[in-house]
């Protein structure tokens, strides 16, 4: 067992580790938690938002924290309100009330159960695994750690490629729309606003601007113009366990041959929901088994697709973006935006499809493509130092940092012992990572390993490592 973990980040993922940690616990262990600076750990982006209209797009039954207490959650939702049910898709500020109690709770109970956390309020600098050990350095100060794990959230976002950067310092090409929405008030407000992507993120903005800036003409850009798919209204289950499905995508892990197999059973069955939804626990195993060659094709091809059906609105969402656009508040157009720079005191931006040229003018235009897990360049200063120092390898498609499925950092392909990361880094890994239900399985997955008697393996070098 690890004595001595060092947890770096400070937000969902962190506080699902930390919990089930303490929980599991059954001799001393100490545990140095770096949240970042982070107000409120446990929030992150995700349910650091006040507003009311950003719902969870997963019902409430589902959003548990901790694996040994999936519905805490609803429990926690229903002692505010006896009225919620189940299947309901609740505010995602009133998730961050949660993972604050949580951490509360957690914090509190940690030292009668041999536990000692030490909440470090700021962002660990660098780090340095070795085979027997992790160096976390934060200021001045550095600090042994027996294991580390990094659970730092998706990385800053970067603007797409030939965006004119003067646009982005003048704020008239937002890359950041947490921030915008943070400090956003309804004067001056810009008359005609672009979105650039068309995910559950440019949907969280749409509907918050929409409501600030009542006089706002919004145009939304993505590839294929077309709004995530929503939930339905009642939740289904499968009527098979789909694992004649998985057996025949196993046999063949190429994506041509999946994407037929998974028409022909949306074919066969009542809801293609029930279809996407029966695979989500067998992805990570499906993703392992996907040669590098054909997740390549996967992104290419299919990833937008997949993204679309697979992060769904909840339904009263649906309804507000509809109504937006029959009140011709909001439009959709197809292209791929190739740049951004500024005309006659406006925004323009290209959007090209099928070989031609839609321009599109705006007052401001917000970037909302969702979450950047790509290491390669990011000006994340701890990836940059572990990345420039060789410490661990990126993925080479921009999913996270190359992992094993059970969640070690590698360099070069060969797994750290004593490295570890959840979330977002680990898409390369399992690909289904980032959402609750995802990383709840990750921290008790970690958590086991390393509290099991046998988590250290013996001191040795690993077979690759120089010198
Ligand atoms: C807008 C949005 C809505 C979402 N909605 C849902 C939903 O409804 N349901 C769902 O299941 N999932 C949802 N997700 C997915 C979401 O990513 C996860 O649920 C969860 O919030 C991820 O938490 P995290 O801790 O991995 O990352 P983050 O929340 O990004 O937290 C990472 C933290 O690490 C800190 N950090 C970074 N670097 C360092 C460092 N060097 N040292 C210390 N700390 C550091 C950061 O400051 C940040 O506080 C949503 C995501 C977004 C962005």
């Amino acid at each position: 067992m690890f004595r001595r973990v060092a947890i770096i980040g400070g937000g969902a993922s962190a506080v699902a580790l930390l919990s089930e940690l303490v929980d599991r616990a059954s001799g001393p262990l100490h545990l140095d938690w770096y949240t970042g600076g982070a107000t409120h750990p446990g929030r992150g982006i995700a349910y650091g938002t006040a507003s009311p209209r950003h719902l969870l797009n997963v019902r409430a039954a589902t959003m548990g924290m901790f694996s040994r207490r999936p519905r805490g959650f609803l429990d926690f939702a229903q002692r505010l309100d006896p009225q919620v049910a189940g299947t309901d898709f609740l505010p995602r500020r009133l998730y961050g009330d949660y993972l604050e109690d949580e951490v509360a709770h957690v914090l509190g109970q940690s030292r009668s159960r041999g536990v000692d956390v030490r909440v470090v309020p700021f962002a660990a600098d660098a780090l340095v695994p070795e085979i027997d050990g992790v160096t976390v350095i934060q200021g001045e100060r550095a600090s042994r750690a027996d294991a580390a794990v990094l659970a730092i959230g998706a990385l800053p976002v970067r603007p797409l490629e030939g965006v004119d950067a003067a646009l982005v310092a003048e704020g008239r090409y937002v890359i950041d729309p947490w921030a915008l929405l943070a400090q956003a008030g309804s004067d001056p407000a810009p008359r005609e606003v672009a979105l650039v992507g068309l995910g559950l993120t440019a949907v969280d903005v749409l509907l918050e601007l929409a409501d600030r800036w009542p006089h706002a003409h919004f145009t939304a850009i993505s590839r294929h113009g077309r709004l995530p798919a929503a939930h339905l209204p009642v939740s289904t289950v499968p009527d098979d366990d789909g694992g004649a499905l998985l057996d025949a995508m196993h046999e063949a892990p190429e994506v041509r041959r999946w994407l037929r197999l998974l028409r022909e059973a949306i074919a066969a069955s009542d809801d293609w929901r029930v279809v996407i939804d029966g695979l989500r626990p067998s992805t990570p195993g499906l993703w392992d088994a996907l040669p590098m060659p054909e997740r390549a094709r996967f992104l290419r091809h299919a990833r937008w697709a997949w993204e679309r059906v697979r992060h769904r609105m909840p339904p009263q969402v649906e309804r507000q973006v509809l109504a937006l656009e029959r009140e011709g508040r909001l439009q959709r157009v197809s292209g791929r935006v190739t740049g951004a720079r500024a005309f006659e005191g406006r925004v323009e931006l290209h959007a090209w499809h099928a070989g031609a040229r839609t321009p599109v003018l705006a007052d401001i235009a917000i970037q909302t493509v969702g979450l950047d897990t790509d290491l390669r360049n990011t000006v994340h200063p701890l990836i940059r130092q572990m990345v420039t120092n060789g410490h661990v390898t990126p993925d080479p498609l921009g999913l996270g940092c190359q992992a094993t499925p059970d969640g070690r950092l590698c360099r070069e392909g060969t797994p750290w012992p004593r490295l570890f990361g959840i979330g977002s880094l680990l898409r390369s890994a399992r690909w289904e990572s980032i959402a609750m239900p995802e990383i709840r399985l990750q921290a008790r997955m970690l958590a086991s390993q390393m509290l099991e008697p046998d988590a250290a393996p013996a001191r040795r070098r690993l077979a690759s490592q120089p010198g």
